[in-house]
């Protein structure tokens, strides 16, 4: 492939601007189309009552000088103009199990393993064999630590895809509270016993230990620095331009994307950041071998969430640097997270970072687990800024129910908050469906299977020569694992040697 061919890019997430800006870096014209008002997909933030609410990335781990995404970022220029705050040393998580145990999780492994042990005194020599674990597993994934190749890796020893979490730490300890604790984080990756591999929780976790950081107003700069740096490399970013067809020659490759304004954009490679379903979908199953297009249909993804965004009174909440896993029951690993009497089972609690006051919080956003089929009934309404679709009052009523359900949680853990709270927003697995395009408001794509490795793999080329893939479900999701997906996609068009070593400058 000769740079100075044209790339063009559907969806400006993480994934498919990383791409984007690596290419259009290395001399490739780079167009990014993006179908929403707002670029950046889950990093897109919003405002209500003058203050910045996420509405889905809350913190970042890896960002730590000489760590992986401190890396990576460096290398694209951006690391530097990011405007960050460090979560809490000793507690960047706090886990609250229903039965009243409580644990920190802390940045760096003596920390992390140290916070655990004061816990769980009795279980010194399990905390240090879970750490190890964690460390060993991540070695495995050569460019998780910024090489092409390692003496041990995952694809010689693929018996390292199937080992479940739960049933790992299981092995490594007979206190059922320890591992509650660790796997506590399980929304980050919406962890399920049986089902979420080992591997997944030891690459997210060790990158969170670290160095965990949250976004001053927001993680949305990401998204526009990167921006920034493709106008800088000579390509471009479109916003409200959703791809609805393709146009292809007879050799079967695209040859231009055609947008729902009727705008057409020639092109000599695509890029999809879309959910690989979704991709399919819009380019036409007939494209895809079937049994390809079949499996990928058929995968499941993980589960959506619903949010609720507290607009605080003034000078009332102390600004906490802790994200707060708090359970309301024992089976936190189980699929038991649909709508019922006992809803939310959990509440992942975050305050927003904000330029105006450090000493408290202006607003905090909680995410619980919900599936998507609780909204079934609006399933064929849309509405984003761009599509100013209309939802019944049923919808909203059903959303303000769920509200007043969270706030009750809260009020169990943090007592005093509801009187805090000025005015609360929401955002449903609806909106997440709108906004973001995953099926089904999946919050992180493709359920990663310990029992299936094989089939939740996600390659970036793909059945149409001149098409590729990127974004959450190729690697693993999350701001780290989209960008060290981006630059698997980048390979196919650029030296990965090269690549690596540049960024391996960053130290
Ligand atoms: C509620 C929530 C909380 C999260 N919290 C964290 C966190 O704290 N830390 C963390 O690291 N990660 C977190 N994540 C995960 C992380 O945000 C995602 O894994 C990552 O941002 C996904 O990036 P992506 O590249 O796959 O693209 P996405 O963010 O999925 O974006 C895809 C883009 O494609 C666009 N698009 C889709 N269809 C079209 C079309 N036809 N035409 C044009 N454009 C189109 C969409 O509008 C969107 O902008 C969270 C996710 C959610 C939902």
């Amino acid at each position: 492939m000769n740079s100075g061919q044209k790339i063009v890019v559907i969806g400006s997430g993480i994934g498919g601007l990383v791409s984007g800006l690596i290419l259009a870096k290395h001399g490739y014209q780079v167009q990014v189309l993006e179908k929403n008002h707002q670029i950046g997909g889950s990093l897109q933030v919003f405002s209500r009552d003058k203050k910045i609410f996420d509405t889905g990335v809350h913190y970042v781990g890896g960002l730590d000088k000489g760590e992986n995404l401190y890396r990576i970022f460096k290398y694209l220029e951006i690391y530097d103009d990011l405007d960050m705050k460090r979560l809490d040393e000793n507690a960047f998580d706090i886990v609250r199990l229903a039965n009243g145990v409580t644990a920190s999780h802390g940045i760096g492994y003596a920390n992390f393993g140290n916070h655990l042990k004061a816990s769980f005194p009795e279980n010194k020599e399990d905390i240090d064999k879970i750490v190890q674990e964690i460390q060993l597993y991540c070695t495995y994934f050569p460019l998780y630590n910024i090489e092409l190749e390692s003496e041990i890796n995952y694809v010689e020893h693929n018996e390292v895809l199937e080992v479940g979490a739960w049933e790992h730490l299981a092995d490594l300890t007979d206190n059922e509270d320890l591992i509650k604790v660790i796997l506590g984080s399980g929304p980050l990756y919406a962890g399920l016993k049986g089902v979420t591999p080992f591997y997944v929780v030891a690459l997210i976790l060790n990158s969170f230990i670290k160095g965990s950081y949250r976004f001053v107003n927001g993680g949305s700069q990401i998204a526009k620095l990167l921006m920034k740096k493709i106008a800088e490399n000579g390509g471009e970013v479109l916003r409200r331009k959703e791809v609805v067809s393709a146009n292809f020659n007879e050799s079967g490759n695209i040859q231009s994307l055609v947008c729902s304004d009727g705008s057409q954009y020639a092109c000599d490679f695509v890029i999809s950041n879309m959910h690989p379903k979704e991709t399919i979908h819009l380019l036409g199953r007939d494209r895809f071998k079937t049994a390809y297009a079949n499996r990928v249909s058929a995968l499941p993804n993980t589960i959506a969430s619903f949010m609720i965004y507290l607009s605080l009174h003034e000078n009332t909440l102390p600004y906490f640097n802790s994200n707060y896993y708090d359970y309301y029951t024992d089976n936190i690993w189980d699929d038991e997270f649909h709508f019922s009497e006992s809803w939310p089972q959990m509440t992942f609690t975050s305050a927003q970072v904000s330029k105006n006051t450090k000493e408290y919080a202006e607003s905090i956003s909680v995410m619980c687990y919900l599936d998507f089929n609780e909204f079934k009934t609006w399933k064929d309404s849309v509405r984003t800024i761009v599509k100013e679709g209309v939802r019944e009052d049923e919808y909203e009523t059903f959303k303000k129910m769920c509200e007043e359900r969270i706030l009750n949680r809260l009020e169990e853990r943090f007592p005093g908050i509801k009187s805090k709270v000025k005015n609360s927003y929401s955002s449903t697995p609806i909106t997440y469906r709108d906004y973001v395009s995953t099926p089904e408001g999946s919050m992180y794509g493709i359920q990663k299977d310990f029992k299936h490795t094989n089939r939740t793999q996600i390659n970036t080329k793909t059945h149409i020569p001149n098409l590729f893939l990127t974004g959450q479900n190729i690697i693993f999701h999350g701001i780290l694992g989209a960008t060290i997906g981006a630059l698997v996609t980048s390979f196919n068009f650029v030296n990965n040697k090269q690549v690596i070593e540049k960024i391996k400058m960053y130290d």
